[in-house]
């Protein structure tokens, strides 16, 4: 396969000896839950580290004391875990490094390269000019060093409220680069920071922060999404213009979009927030979280961001595709049980009463390898609503008066009669067996049109199961503007009396299972006890080809 255009330019330097190892880091905000967006990004960061024998750091950019919390921290570090990537004692924190950005702010000061300016932050956004007109320069521009450094040192001590001062490099107002006209650098912030505490009164900017962090931790390649490719002049112009350790070049990539899937953290906070879903690991959330709460696993998302690759451009991916590489993934992992999600009752008049046998199914026809399980058979069973018809069409082969299907590793059953209620509703089938088919194969060698799959009634699970489908109902529910208004009301179905055979008591939460011709479930945290809860992962086939 050809390589992408991060992995050559890393090739390239390796080969040159530009760098003598490759060294990146994931920095994510601990503002929210991870997304699967993110997942591209540490699938990148941390999968060029192990390809090239080099290191992947994990940084926060915890440098707006305000919207950060220790439980997204470890939320996050439990996902990037989770996804199969390690980042040893390398944790960093942006705060860790306060002290050190601080003292280049003066340095950058000293050197006649920075300033405090007294304006507010609207009068900054006026004087800053538009894409075709040049900004203006302020008022404070000018303040000699030493009345920039002692404002600095006193924002630093906590004299001033907030949006008093701000730092800001002294670079070009003129320049049609808008982040290169004197961008803010530092800002008052009172309010504590979940790790420094008190102790800061002003914080760094993001873009300050960032290229600085990664010349400390001698970062060689930032790897970062395309909105970022127009700060890359800033990054460059600090890490040449402070006294760093080491020099870092960002390169951007195109951040993941998906179809039917907001990703920004600010919408997918508000869904939390105002309860359109149940939580952030809710199973319809595209965060990493609620992927792993619905199913899906590390290795299928893996597979995934390899196949979404690194484009210079952004695209719209198909979330059909990330379904495909679950169900891949599952297809060879996940055991197969027979549950029925809408029980119709069949009475065999010729089995007898009180009677089990027990048949030994394989877990996966695929994979001998993961053995057998025994199915127990009785004279009451469940089968599928929809496999049967009393007056079927043409096409429909499966259950219907008089028809014989196959019961999946059972025998042979014919429809003899159907019970109706006083309403005209069928409640229930009379059926027979054919004792020769035992096993599922008749002597004779007939071949039924179909073969159902059933749980005995006696020995079935009571369980819930909850089906979801998208979230939204458009494939760009950002398109319109009101992202709310384009929520999907049936993306959550909850099926309370579906019935699964014996062997999956007591899974423990996250097993996964595929329900024979219904799809891939996994045992939802909710469950207790006897009150199991299923989430359908993904149904079994692909709507598309890939
Ligand atoms: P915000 O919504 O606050 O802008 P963010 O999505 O940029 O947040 P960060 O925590 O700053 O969140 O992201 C960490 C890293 O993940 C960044 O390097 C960012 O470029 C990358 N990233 C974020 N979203 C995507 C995406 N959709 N596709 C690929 N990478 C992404
Ligand atoms: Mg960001």
């Amino acid at each position: 396969m050809a390589l992408d255009f991060i992995r050559e330019i890393v090739e390239d330097d390796l080969r040159s000896g530009r760098v003598a190892a490759v060294v990146t880091r994931f920095p994510p905000e601990p503002n929210g839950y991870l997304h699967i967006g993110h997942a591209k990004a540490i699938c990148l960061d941390f999968g060029i580290a192990l390809e090239y024998g080099g290191r992947c750091n994990l940084r926060f950019d915890d440098t707006n004391p305000v919207k950060e919390d220790i439980e997204y921290t470890r939320a996050i570090e439990n996902d990037v875990r989770w996804l199969g990537f390690d980042w040893d004692d390398r944790e960093y924190h942006a705060s860790d490094y306060f002290e050190q950005l601080y003292r280049w702010g003066e340095s950058l000061i000293e050197r006649g390269l920075a300033f405090v300016d007294s304006c507010n932050a609207d009068e900054i956004r006026e004087m800053r000019g538009t894409l075709t007109e040049p900004g203006q320069e302020s008022p404070h521009r000018n303040r000699s060093v030493e009345e920039n450094l002692d404002l600095f040192r006193r924002m630093r001590a906590g004299e001033f409220p907030d949006g008093a001062h701000v730092l800001r490099a002294k670079i070009d107002m003129a320049s049609p680069n808008i982040n290169m006209r004197d961008p803010v650098l530092y800002r008052i912030r009172h309010g504590a920071h979940h790790r420094t505490g008190e102790a800061w009164s002003i914080y760094p900017m993001y873009d300050y922060a960032h290229p600085l962090s990664d010349a400390i931790e001698g970062i060689t390649h930032s790897l970062c999404t395309l909105e970022y490719a127009d700060h890359r002049p800033l990054y460059d112009w600090l890490v040449e213009n402070c006294p760093v350790p080491a020099r870092p070049r960002q390169y951007e990539f195109a951040r993941l979009n998906l179809s039917y899937t907001v990703m920004s953290k600010r919408k997918l906070l508000r869904l939390v927030e105002e309860g359109h879903v149940r939580g952030w690991d809710d199973p319809r959330m595209p965060t990493i979280a609620g992927l792993r709460r619905r199913g899906m696993t590390p290795a299928a998302i893996r597979d995934f961001a390899d196949r979404v690759g690194v484009a210079k451009r952004e695209n719209m991916i198909d979330v059909a595709l990330l379904e495909h590489c679950v169900r891949d993934d599952l297809n060879r992992t996940a055991p197969r049980v027979m549950g029925v999600l809408h029980p119709l009752r069949v009475v065999i008049e010729n089995f007898a009463e009180g009677e089990t046998e027990w048949f030994d199914t394989p877990n996966n026809p695929e994979d001998e390898g993961m053995g057998t399980r025994r199915v127990p058979f009785s004279r009451e069973i469940y089968i599928e609503r929809d496999d049967f018809m009393e007056e079927p069409p043409k096409k429909f082969f499966r259950l219907s008066p008089g028809r014989e299907v196959r019961l999946r590793s059972a025998y042979f059953l014919t429809c003899t009669g159907v019970v109706k209620n006083d309403a005209g509703e069928i409640v229930e089938l009379r059926a027979t067996i054919d004792p020769t088919t035992r096993g599922g194969d008749a002597p004779d060698g007939r071949r039924p049109k179909a073969t159902l799959h059933w749980v005995s009634a006696q020995h079935a699970i009571d369980c819930e199961v909850r089906l979801y489908d998208r979230l939204f109902k458009s494939e760009n529910p950002e398109e319109s503007g009101d992202f709310l208004a384009d929520l999907n009301p049936e993306s959550l179905q909850v099926i309370t009396h579906a019935k699964l055979e014996p062997s999956v008591r007591d899974a423990a939460p996250m097993t996964k299972v595929q329900f024979e011709r219904l799809g891939y479930f996994c045992v939802d945290p909710d469950s207790s006890g006897e009150a199991m809860v299923f989430n359908r992962t993904v149904t079994l086939k692909d709507t598309k080809k890939f």
